[in-house]
Formats: C-alpha cells, structure tokens, sequence
C-alpha cells in the first residue's frame, strides 16, 4: 500500500498492442503534465500513479499493477483502471473535450450536454475512486490531477474518510457566470469540497473557485493572503490582489493554494548539452540566413488563439512592408487525437488562412510561414526555443503555459536576448516578470506587440528576459512539487 496516490487519466507511458501483444513506449502526443508529475518521483520516492488502460479480452488476462519504469522510477508502480475503447472515447475524447474543455476555457457557447455522457463519466471516475482507495495507506495523502476526475473525491471521501485528499487543477477555473452553465456543476462542486487541499496555478482561478462554491452551498471564509509580491496583482487580465487560503464548508476545513507549475530545468539543460540538438540549432542557423525568426507552439485548440495570430501575422506584413523577406513565422501545430471532431472547423480554417498568407506574400527563396502541422520531440523543440527571436503565445484563455517557460529557460541557458510575447489571458502571465503582454482579443494590439518585440533593443530583450529567467529558475518544478505537498500536510495536521 501507497503513502502517496497519485491519480492522472494518463498512464506514464503508452501502451500499444503489436502482433497480439501489450507493449509501452515513451508517451508520443506531448503532454505537459506526465513529465511534470514524473519528476515527483526522480529522486526515488514511493508512490502508486492510478491511470487507465484499454481492456482488451484478446490481449489475455488484464494485470492491474506493472512498473512505470525501473531504472528511473524504481519506487512507482502504476495502477490501471481497466477501461475499454468506448469508455475512453466517451469518458476522454468525447464529454471531458465536448462539455467541459470550452466551459472551463470561457467558450460555453461551443459546448455541448449530454446526460448520457454524464452517467459514463460518473462510472468512470467512480472506478478511479476504488482503484485509489486500494491502492492507499491509512492516512495516505491521494493527489488527484484535473477536471477528468471531478468526481473522484466525492466517491473517495466516502469509501475511505482516512485518507488526506488533494486536487490540482492544471487547466483554467473559470468566473461563476460562465462556469454555472454546467448542468452538474452542483454535484461537481460538492465532490470538490470533499477534498483538503484544492490547488490552482493562480489566484484569479482560485478565488473564481470560491465564487462558483458560494454559489452552490453556504460557505465561510477562514482566511486570504496577499497575492504580492508572486503574482501580478493587476496590469495583466488574470492578476488579483488578495486570494482566499481557507474556506470551512458544512463543519470542514478546505485549503486553497496558487502553486503555477514549474520547470524541470535539468530537462531543458540535457536537451541543450546534445550533440545532436547542438547540430540542429547550427543548422537552423544557416537555414535562416539572417532572418527574424517568430515561433508559435501550441496543441490545435480554439482556446489557444492560433488564427487570431496567423490573421495578426497578415496584418503585420502588409502594415510593414519592410519586413517582407526578413521574417519568419514557424508555428508547430499539434493535432488533436483522432475522433476530436471538436477541431475539424478550426483545422479547416487555419488551413486555408496559412494559404492565403504564403500564396499572398511568398517568394522564390521566401516562405512568410511555415506551418508545422505535427508534434515534434521535446528536444527539437529547444532547437527551435534556441534559435526563435521571438516566442509569440497567444491564447484566448490558458491554465498556465508551460512552452512560454521552456522558452525563457532555453534563451536564458543559451545566452540568448530571444522576446517572449505572450497573452495576458495564460495564467503564466500572473506570474513572470518581463513578457510583453498582449491581449488577443484585440486585433490591433496583437499585430502591435509583435512588431515591438521584433524591433525591441537587444538591452530590453536582455533585461526583459533576464527577469523572467529567474522567476523560471527560482520556482522550478522541484520548489512546485514540495511547497504543493508541504501545504496539502500542514493543512492536514491543522484540520
Ligand atoms: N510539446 C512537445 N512537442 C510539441 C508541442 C508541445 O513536447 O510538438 C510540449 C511542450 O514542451 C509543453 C507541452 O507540450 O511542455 C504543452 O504544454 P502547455 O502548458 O504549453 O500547453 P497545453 O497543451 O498543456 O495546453
């Protein structure tokens, strides 16, 4: 049995069936969460991770508990919930993305409510919850990642009222008006305040967590502190000034807590020490012959503002004439799993808007835009973070943003003076001090602040970035795991 459970929809690894046998690789589709989590137990920490895994009758017997990978996780065994393609594509590709994916991302309108659904995902989740009962200690502490589990700590709290409950909610918390549209947001409410200890990136998403609460059941405010000198109080969309810490809900203490989730920094430092990158970022050099390079990298997702910035890129080769033939926008896409018909509209649109842009300003020898329209390996993508002049990251609304990190991390590793340009809907922007913030909504500004950043004096790149590179390396994801941790016991020990 687990002191400490960890549960995430997604196994550590991928599992893949070939010639009738169950075989794992290295996750493909990239995700900012497995390795954050991962690197919880690096330094040899027991633990057990509670995910799902297809259950397929040919494949022989289904063995709940494997190891994640021994050599460099020797303590953490993995805890499968066996579920088959229909409930993932019911459970994950279908209600987690149709219903709360726009709702949680202020885009309600585009979501849609099915009761069936609803029920599917309740068994689901209810079967996470016995999976990470068994797994548990007495007194354990049961950390519980993101909205796919809503539901968890209500059917936990109920079949073992020992065990300390956490949750962290990776994506955006929306404001009560647009988070209340969701027709079981009672019972997800009353299921989140089964927990102990509720963490958000930021306090903006914390406090509309309260809001949303207050809403559905009379609830105390036991404390708030300051959001200073962490977090923006205001001048960005998502800053806050005071937060609340402490709620007490029909006679039970709950925490709340802003920890935005940091980098592995080493990863980013062993992706520049290869050789291979090393070549890679020369040749991207040459490739470039002296042209401004502008990145953009980001899951295909209405809420990640992808068009808006490809209509803005327009703009601002057409208002600047000048710098046709002198820049380079490069915008790596990665496509949605198969079966998120979500995403097909937004696809075609950006389709045709990056041929219109290349068939308006092409030239022989020149490509304004270069769309990429894959994932590509965490280590190609620091090639690309060493070499861009400026990282353009636009999201209509965003948890965090983990990319506008590892960008400030590889520029400041590798001495570069590269811009960060980013939307002061992310959650990041709450946090790092040096960005130009943009607003996304506002056509006139995104095409503005791009154009600053690209003619930015290599003295307030050099500052601006500076800045941000030390809040990156002072709250790595080290710092963010065991401030998470300590605050999730000491609430413990004062309940
Ligand atoms: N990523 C990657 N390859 C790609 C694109 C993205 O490995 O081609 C990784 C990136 O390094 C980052 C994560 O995917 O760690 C994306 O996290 P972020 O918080 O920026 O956005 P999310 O997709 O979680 O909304």
């Amino acid at each position: 049995k687990a002191d400490l459970v960890m549960v995430y929809h997604r196994l550590p690894y991928e599992e893949f069936v070939e010639d009738g046998e169950r075989k794992r690789r290295r996750p493909r589709s990239p995700n900012g969460i497995l390795p954050t989590l991962l690197s919880f137990f690096a330094d040899g920490r027991a633990g057990s991770w509670v995910a799902w895994a297809i259950d397929d009758p040919e494949l022989g017997p289904f063995e709940v508990h494997t190891d994640v990978d021994l050599e460099r996780y020797p303590q953490l065994v993995a805890a499968r919930v066996a579920l088959s393609e229909a409930d993932v594509e019911i459970f994950y590709k279908r209600f987690s993305k149709e219903a709360f994916w726009p709702t949680l991302h202020t885009f309600w309108e585009r979501a849609t409510f099915h009761e069936e659904h609803w029920n599917i995902f309740l068994e689901v989740n209810r079967r996470f919850a016995e999976r990470a009962g068994a797994e548990a200690a007495e007194g354990a502490v049961i950390w519980i990642h993101d909205y796919n589990l809503w539901m968890v700590p209500a059917y936990l709290r109920e079949l073992r009222p020992d065990l300390t409950i956490a949750f962290f909610h990776h994506t955006y918390f929306p404001s009560a008006d647009v988070f209340n549209v969701l027709p079981w947001r009672r019972q997800i409410i009353g299921s989140l305040l089964q927990c102990d200890y509720i963490g958000f990136h930021i306090p903006r998403q914390a406090e509309n967590f309260v809001d949303v609460a207050r809403g559905v059941m009379p609830i105390k405010v036991l404390e708030k502190v300051n959001c200073a000198p962490r977090f923006f109080t205001y001048g960005c969309a998502v800053g806050l000034e005071e937060m609340t810490s402490e709620i007490e809900v029909a006679g039970r203490r709950i925490g709340l807590g802003a920890h935005p989730v940091g980098l592995d920094l080493h990863r980013v430092q062993r992706a520049l020490d290869d050789d291979a990158v090393q070549a890679r970022i020369g040749e991207l050099r040459e490739e470039l012959k002296g042209q401004k390079l502008i990145l953009s990298v980001e899951r295909l997702d209405f809420t990640k503002g992808i068009l808006e910035k490809l209509v803005a890129y327009e703009t601002l080769l057409e208002e600047n004439p000048e710098l046709q033939g002198r820049v380079t926008l490069l915008t790596i896409c990665v496509p949605a799993a198969p079966g998120m018909t979500i995403y097909d509209e937004l696809q075609t649109q950006i389709e045709q808007t990056v041929g219109r842009i290349n068939g308006r300003f092409g030239q022989i020898g020149w490509m304004p835009l270069q769309f990429f329209f894959r994932s590509v390996p965490f280590e190609q993508l620091v090639a690309y973070y060493a070499v861009a002049d400026v990282m353009w990251i636009t999201p209509l609304r965003d948890g965090l943003n983990l990319v506008a990190k590892e960008y400030v991390a590889t520029q400041g590793k590798s001495g570069g003076c590269g811009v960060l340009v980013l939307s002061e809907f992310a959650g990041a922007a709450a946090e790092l001090r040096g960005p130009i913030l943009t607003n996304p909504h506002d056509p006139h500004e995104l095409v503005t602040t791009c154009y600053l950043a690209l003619t930015l004096s290599r003295d307030e790149a050099r500052s601006r970035l500076a800045e941000a590179y030390d809040s990156v390396c002072h709250y790595d994801i080290a710092l963010w795991g065991s401030e998470f941790m300590d605050a999730v016991r000491a609430h413990a020990r004062g309940s």
